[in-house]
């Protein structure tokens, strides 16, 4: 099955890139090499990139054995996070713009946020946290929209020792309130209304419904966004920008621990219920700013942006905290891709100079449905990298990404990691390899990741080959525990296969050594004998011109054990026809081959995602199976109302 529907092209960088960037193939080559062999003097090394208060004597220090899995990095060394990422800039680029925002109203202007004024804010959000009671090691709920406020209450959390959780601003009532209570926190904080894509969420009357549910003692900070009518509860709720004016704009940073925790973060919860992640204040820092640097070949003076919602971990390491670190602009994007049309990231990219682009392939695979014409207005000579994350990307889109936006000059770095990883595991880096459409390529430095046979858990040592994707040793940058639940930790990430980071994805190496994730482990379906990643029969579809997207789910199939299932979500304007199904039945046939022919076909003109843009799988399956009842947590969901409407037309077998 493996490899026919992919493209074998490959895309080495240019002579200019590769001459330019940090790493080129052959230092690549030497620190991975020295980052396996010797990771404390590797990381021992590195580690000194950030600024310790009293340094560290200790790199490493763990154990991925069941039953005493325990992760520690610099352990006896302290530092404040947010002084990092700010305070240590001051003198050296006070001036620069850190934090560019772009609001959700593209005639509304946008903010440049200097280093200095960012340090001021985040003094000031830090002593209003302190007046409102929170400590270190304190819990805070962050349910906002994208607003540079945002990242002030991350860095001043950071600042006093205090852990953010952050909510997104599209969760419901009921997901806020089980986060909030799960992590007994001291104060939520909100604003009034979330402007997205035009529209305006009411995130106020959504805490309100949420602090229903908590303990009383709980303190709402609510910032004025739009300034939309909203219910005061007074005693509870406090006016930020009442606060802000009184409050001081010096603020000490407080000495923590290399090992405290910096944030807890549930995960988007596309497999089961979410889980706390919790993340270290230390080595989180350094792999997110490494891998910043690196992976996206960052430069003084670059602009870069990342499309992610703070929400999402990739909006923690690379809009705030990698970014940061490394005395970077980042961009803060309010609003969605497609408003006011489909050409506003490219607007955006134009407006601000973006030099680093990062986004998912669901934005990309829903602005190719869109067409050409709105990437092709843009001046987007500033680009230099691109990158996608979260799933993998079927070469269609990589193609179209890679030419419209691209111009086939940028580097396209396909990353690959997890809300447990808190940085890039596997990825290329733009200067040192030849980039194949799909393939998440190479681990990252100090990552050494290992194909396992699913059945016996053994090690594959050849290549190509096809199995589970684990890790074999720590990184700075993995998760520490599930927050309170140490026990569920070890149980979900290192019982399946003992001694390793499991990391219930499935993946191929081929004969160059390079990785393809092929979906979740979930996600391979066995049709009469024959293993197979949905992934590969998604993007035969996707290829298909009159697809805009695809998800493909096993379900229970007389003859075959599973049958492939297919949801369908055709381009704008095209006609779902009887002689469609059949067109990309022989389709996929002839793309993969007869074992991956799809046996069903439902048209969905909306598939379930969570809020950061995936495809939620497990609801598809239960609907493939007609098991209605047990969908299971559903209050991450984007839009609930897609999953009716696909129940509906799976009784009515459309
Ligand atoms: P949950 O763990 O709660 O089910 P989730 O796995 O969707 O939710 P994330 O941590 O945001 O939460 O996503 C990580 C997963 O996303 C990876 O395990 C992988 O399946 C997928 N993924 C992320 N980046 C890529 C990529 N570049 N290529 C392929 N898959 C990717
Ligand atoms: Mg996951």
């Amino acid at each position: 099955m493996t490899g026919q529907s992919q493209d074998t092209a490959t895309y080495p960088p240019s002579a200019e890139i590769a001459a330019n960037a940090h790493i080129d193939a052959e230092t690549y080559n030497r620190m991975y090499a020295e980052s396996i062999s010797d990771p404390d003097a590797f990381w021992g090394e590195h580690g000194k990139q950030l600024d310790w208060i009293k340094p560290y004597t200790k790199v490493k220090d763990t154990t991925f054995d069941f039953g005493k899995v325990s992760i520690k990095w610099f352990e006896d060394g302290t530092l404040n996070v947010c002084a990092n990422c700010v305070d240590r800039h001051l003198e050296t680029r006070g001036d620069q713009t850190a934090i560019i925002f772009e609001p959700d109203n593209p005639e509304e202007p946008a903010q440049h946020i200097t280093y200095k004024a960012l340090h001021t804010e985040v003094c000031k959000m830090a002593n209003i946290l302190e007046g409102l009671g929170v400590r270190k090691g304190d819990r805070v709920v962050l349910y906002l929209p994208m607003i540079p406020e945002a990242a002030y209450a991350m860095l001043a959390c950071a600042r006093i020792g205090a852990i953010h959780s952050i909510v997104f601003a599209g969760f419901s009532p009921d997901a806020l309130a089980a986060r909030v209570n799960g992590a007994d926190a001291k104060v939520v904080i909100t604003a009034d209304y979330a402007p997205r894509g035009g529209r305006q969420t009411p995130l106020k009357s959504n805490a309100d419904a949420a602090l229903l549910h908590c303990k009383d003692s709980v303190k709402c900070l609510v910032v004025k966004r739009t300034g939309g009518q909203t219910t005061w509860v007074d005693g509870r709720d406090y006016d930020y920008s009442e606060l802000h004016a009184e409050a001081d704009d010096h603020s000490r940073a407080v000495e923590v621990n290399a090992e405290d925790p910096l944030f807890v973060l549930y995960t988007s919860g596309s497999t089961g219920q979410p889980k706390g992640v919790v993340h270290s204040s230390g080595g989180y820092l350094l792999y997110a700013a490494m891998t910043h640097k690196y992976v996206f070949d960052y430069k003084e003076g670059d602009v870069f942006w990342c499309t992610a919602d703070v929400g999402w971990v990739t909006g923690h390491s690379y809009i705030v905290y990698g970014p940061l670190a490394n005395g970077a602009t980042t961009v803060m994007f309010e609003g969605v891709p497609t408003y006011p049309d489909a050409s506003r990231f490219w607007e955006v990219c134009e407006k601000h100079k973006v030099n680093q682009f990062y986004t998912a392939p669901t934005a990309i695979r829903a602005l190719m449905g869109k067409g050409t014409e709105f990437v092709e207005k843009a001046d987007l000579s500033s680009l230099r990298i691109l990158g996608t994350v979260g799933e993998p990307i079927n070469p269609e889109a990589w193609n179209w990404y890679n030419d419209n936006v691209g111009k086939g000059k940028c580097p396209i770095v396909d990353t690959w990691w997890q809300t447990e990883t808190g940085g890039h595991l596997l990825t290329p880096l733009p200067g040192a390899h030849a980039l194949k459409p799909g393939s998440a390529m190479k681990p990252f430095f100090g990552v050494e990741p290992v194909v396992l046979d699913p059945q016996s858990g053994e090690e594959i040592h050849e290549s190509p080959t096809e199995g589970v994707l684990c890790i074999k040793a720590s990184w700075p940058g993995q998760m520490r525990t599930v927050y309170g639940d140490h026990e569920r930790f070890e149980k979900t990430y290192f019982s399946d296969y003992k001694g390793y980071y499991f990391t219930g994805d499935g993946c191929r190496r081929d004969a160059d050594g390079d990785y393809w994730i092929t979906g979740r482990v979930d996600d391979v379906i066995n049709v009469s004998g024959h293993r197979m990643g949905t992934a590969e029969v998604e993007s035969a579809l996707v290829a298909h011109a009159k697809v805009a997207e695809a998800a493909v789910v096993g379900y229970p199939h007389d003859i075959k054990g599973q049958g492939i299932y297919c949801y369908v979500t055709l381009m704008n304007g095209v006609e779902p026809t009887e002689e469609l199904r059949k067109e990309l039945r022989t389709w996929v046939r002839t793309e993969i081959g007869p074992i991956a022919a799809p046996d069903l076909i439902q048209w969905a003109p909306g598939l379930p995602k969570t809020r950061s843009g995936k495809i939620m799988r497990r609801i598809l399956r239960k609907i493939a199976e007609d098991d209605f009842g047990a969908l299971g947590d559903t209050s991450t969901l984007a839009e609930p109302a897609v999953v009716d409407d696909l129940i509906e037309n799976r009784m009515n077998k459309k």
